[in-house]
C-alpha cells in the first residue's frame, strides 16, 4: 500500500478487505507503523526490507546527508534508541526538509562497532546488505521509514470474535491489540496467541451445531464477480496503477499527515478505485499475474481508504499516526475510532479507551487501582 514498505508484494490486505466487504467493524485503521531502517534499493522489490531494530539497540547511529547525527535534535535523550514512530518520524522530517541522503534517505551506521561482532550478531543484515552491494560492517548505508505493521484492523474481543456471527479474527488483520504503537517482537507473539485463541473459540463455537447450507448462487455470483476482469484486453495497466496508489498513500496519509494532503488523498483515492475496477487483466484465471495484481489493487483501495478517511477523524498525534496540524496528543481524542461499512462508503463512530490495568495519568486511577483500593 506504500511506496517504502517492508512486507511481500502480494500482501495485499485481503482479510480485511474481505471483512470490510462482509460488513464487519474495524477499529482505528489509522494507526499504522512505520519502521525507521527500511534498506534502499532503487526501484528494486527490495526496498523497505528492513535492517533489524537490534542493530540500533547495539549502538547503529544515524546520519542524515549532511553528515549530521540529527536523533540529537528530536530525541536527545534516547537518540537512536527511541521508539520506532519517534525514530521514523525524525528521518522523514530530516529527509523532507532536503536534509537526506542522495537516493532519499537517511544513514545506518555500525562502522565503529567491532567488526567481528557485527559479522557475528547480524549475519543475516550482512549478508542481505552484501547481496545488494553495500558494506554494513565497514560503510555507511541508505535506510528510510518503511511502512511496516498495522496496528488497525477488525475489531475483536479477547475471544477473537467480531460484531459477525462466526467470523472470528486474529494476527495482523485484528485491531486494538498493541493500541497506537506496536514494541518490536510483538507481532508474531499476537498472531500465535489470538490465532490459537480463534482456533478455540471457532471449535467450541460449532460443535453441537448444524452446518449451514451453502448457497451455489451466491458461489456463481462471487465467481463471476471477480472473473469480471478476465480477458480484459483494454484499461489500464495494474502495476502501474498500483505504484499509484502507493505513491499517494505515502505522499499524503504516511508518515507525516496534514488535513489538506488527507482530504486529497481522500478524493484521489475514490477516482483510483473506480480506475482499479476497470483494469487490463488479459488472459485465463490460472498464473496470471496481472489479474492476481488486479484483485491485490481492489483491496489495497479498501484498506487505503479506511486508513485515509480514520487518519482524518484523528485529530490529534498519538503514537504512530502523526499530523503535523496537530502534532500534540489531546486527552479530548483519547478515544477508539470505529468504522463499520456501509456498503461501498463507510460509517464512523467514537468511544473513549477502555482501560483495563493501566492508563495514562489525565485519565486518573485505572480500574486496577480502583481494585486495590477496595480490597
Ligand atoms: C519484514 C517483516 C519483518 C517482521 N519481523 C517481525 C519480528 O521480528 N517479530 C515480530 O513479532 N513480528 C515481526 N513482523 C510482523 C509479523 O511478522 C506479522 O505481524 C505477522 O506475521 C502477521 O501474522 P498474520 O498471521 O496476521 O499474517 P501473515 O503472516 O501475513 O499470514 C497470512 C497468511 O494468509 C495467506 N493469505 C493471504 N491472502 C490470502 C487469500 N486470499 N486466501 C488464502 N490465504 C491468503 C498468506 O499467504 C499468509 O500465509 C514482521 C513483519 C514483516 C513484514
Amino acid at each position: 500500500m506504500y511506496r517504502i514498505s517492508s512486507p511481500s508484494l502480494e500482501k495485499a490486505g485481503d482479510g480485511m478487505a474481505m471483512g470490510f466487504r462482509a460488513g464487519a467493524k474495524f477499529v482505528d485503521m489509522e494507526m499504522l507503523q512505520f519502521h525507521p531502517t527500511g534498506l534502499l534499493v532503487g526501484n528494486s522489490v527490495a526496498t523497505g526490507g528492513l535492517l533489524e531494530e537490534g542493530l540500533r539497540g547495539a549502538g547503529a547511529r544515524l546520519f542524515n546527508g549532511l553528515g549530521e547525527r540529527y536523533m540529537q535534535r528530536y530525541d536527545p535523550q534516547k537518540m537512536e534508541r527511541a521508539t520506532r514512530d519517534v525514530i521514523s518520524r525524525s528521518s522523514y522530517l530530516e529527509i523532507a526538509t532536503g536534509r537526506g541522503t542522495p537516493h532519499g534517505g537517511v544513514y545506518i551506521d555500525v562502522s565503529h562497532l567491532d567488526h567481528g561482532f557485527v559479522e557475528r550478531s547480524f549475519r543475516g543484515m550482512v549478508e542481505r546488505c552484501r547481496d545488494y552491494g553495500f558494506d554494513l560492517v565497514h560503510d555507511r548505508v541508505e535506510v528510510s521509514p518503511s511502512a511496516h505493521y498495522h496496528m488497525g484492523g477488525i475489531a475483536m474481543d479477547v475471544d477473537c470474535r467480531t460484531n459477525l456471527e462466526g467470523l472470528f479474527v486474529a494476527g495482523e488483520d485484528g485491531g486494538g491489540v498493541h493500541g497506537a504503537n506496536r514494541l518490536g517482537g510483538n507481532g508474531v507473539a499476537d498472531s500465535l496467541v489470538y490465532g490459537g485463541r480463534a482456533g478455540d473459540n471457532m471449535a467450541d463455537s460449532i460443535t453441537g451445531r448444524d452446518l449451514p447450507a451453502i448457497s451455489e448462487t451466491q458461489i456463481r455470483e462471487l465467481g463471476a464477480k471477480w472473473a469480471q476482469l478476465l480477458g480484459r484486453d483494454a484499461g489500464e495497466n495494474v502495476f502501474k496503477l498500483r505504484r499509484e496508489l502507493e505513491d499517494l498513500m505515502w505522499e499524503k496519509v504516511g508518515v507525516v499527515r496534514h488535513d489538506t494532503d488527507l482530504r486529497a488523498a481522500v478524493d484521489e483515492l475514490s477516482a483510483l478505485k473506480v480506475r482499479a475496477a476497470k483494469v487490463r487483466a488479459p488472459g485465463e484465471a490460472s498464473s496470471n499475474p496481472a489479474w492476481n495484481e488486479a484483485l491485490n489493487l481492489m483491496n489495497l483501495c479498501v484498506n487505503a481508504e479506511m486508513v485515509a478517511r480514520s487518519a482524518l477523524l484523528r485529530t490529534e498525534s498519538r503514537g504512530a499516526h502523526f499530523r503535523q496540524d496537530y502534532p500534540a496528543s489531546d486527552p479530548a481524542c483519547l478515544k477508539n475510532i470505529y468504522l463499520t461499512p456501509a456498503g461501498e462508503d463507510m460509517t464512523f463512530g467514537f468511544q473513549p479507551v477502555k482501560f483495563t490495568r493501566m492508563a495514562p495519568p489525565e485519565v486518573g486511577v485505572t480500574t486496577h487501582e480502583n481494585d486495590l483500593r477496595h480490597h
